[in-house]
């Protein structure tokens, strides 16, 4: 696997970059939960669950939905 670019991302669901270690569990619990932390900031998103769907927001990169 080649790494383009500078840029890391974040999982979604533990905040700790994707290329430290694995999230096999973060994947399968992100199947029933929204996201918690921006992928590409690492802020915690600030979300929204209703009962048909979720929003996540990151204040500087926008909104996430379902
Ligand atoms: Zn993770
Ligand atoms: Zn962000």
């Amino acid at each position: 696997m080649t790494v383009s670019g500078t840029e890391t991302t974040f999982c979604d669901r533990c905040g700790r970059p994707r290329t430290d270690g694995a999230h096999d569990t973060c994947g399968r619990a992100r199947l029933l939960e929204p996201p918690r932390f921006c992928t590409t900031c690492r802020r915690r998103l600030i979300v929204q669950v209703t009962p048909t769907e979720w929003t996540a927001r990151c204040s500087e990169h926008g909104v996430t939905t379902s």
